[in-house]
């Protein structure tokens, strides 16, 4: 969870934020006769180093780099206790291994997850706050609180994808490189089959206009049917379009 204040007053809020975590972490975990406090002190202040969503093995690495050497098993067992007495919030999205962030009293979030490239992003929109407890009124429903996960192509990923274009489509004479394909995993296997892989550069020798194309692929020539050639997603190289 990131701190959303001025920039410039980021470093000195989030630090003091997370002192106050240690703090209460400390206190709670002697009152609950919690066993080795000081060790899952050390854990938790690793963990608060990061603003990012981590798995456990991502938390395990950060332990090892900061000079720790404890048992997964302690480890894993220390994260569950975080979030059951609150002082990290466990998330499972879809296609990813469970990761864990920090969870501050009083502040929320919700979540765009890439499927492309697995990032997450954190965003607060106060409209669509509002809406969600009309929504559920108007069901009757008392709301409590909310996960809402979006998902989809980041920014950078949409941004490349919107560049490639189906082979199908590229013109005669054009030079691209293979960057993706829509097709399904027996598909891509196909490909790989055939000895297309992405990254390959190729150039469309001939197209009929309707999807079927020849193209050279490091001096060979190669003859794709449409259904194939609509499946492979290629960039053109600069300077040809
Ligand atoms: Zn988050
Ligand atoms: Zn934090
Ligand atoms: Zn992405």
């Amino acid at each position: 969870m990131k701190f959303r204040f001025a920039p410039t007053a980021m470093p000195d809020t989030c630090q003091s934020v997370h002192s106050l975590e240690e703090k209460q972490f400390a206190r709670l975990f002697s009152d609950e006769g919690i066993e080795d406090v000081e060790d899952r002190l050390a854990i938790l202040r690793v963990f608060l180093q990061t603003e990012d969503h981590i798995t456990s093995v991502q938390l395990m690495d950060l332990l090892e780099k900061a000079g720790y050497n404890f048992d997964p098993d302690f480890v894993r067992e220390t994260l569950r206790l975080m979030c059951r007495y609150g002082f990290a919030c466990k998330h499972d999205f879809e296609g990813r291994n469970s990761t864990y962030e920090h969870l501050h009293l009083g502040q929320h979030h919700d979540h765009m997850i890439c499927t492309k490239c697995g990032s997450i992003t954190e965003f607060v929109h106060d409209q669509l706050e509002a809406v969600q407890k009309q929504a559920a009124a108007s069901y009757g429903f008392h709301m409590l609180q909310h996960r809402l996960e979006i998902y989809g192509l980041c920014s950078k990923c949409y941004t490349e994808r919107v560049k490639l274009l189906p082979l199908a489509m590229a013109k005669v004479g054009e030079k691209a490189v293979i960057r993706d394909t829509t097709g399904c995993a027996k598909f891509r296997h196909r490909l790989l089959t055939m000895g297309l892989r992405t990254g390959d550069a190729l150039e469309v020798i001939t197209s009929d206009g309707r999807g079927q194309v020849v193209v050279s692929v490091e001096g060979r020539r190669m003859a794709l049917g449409r259904g194939l050639a609509q499946k492979i997603l290629v960039e053109p190289v600069n300077g040809n379009r």
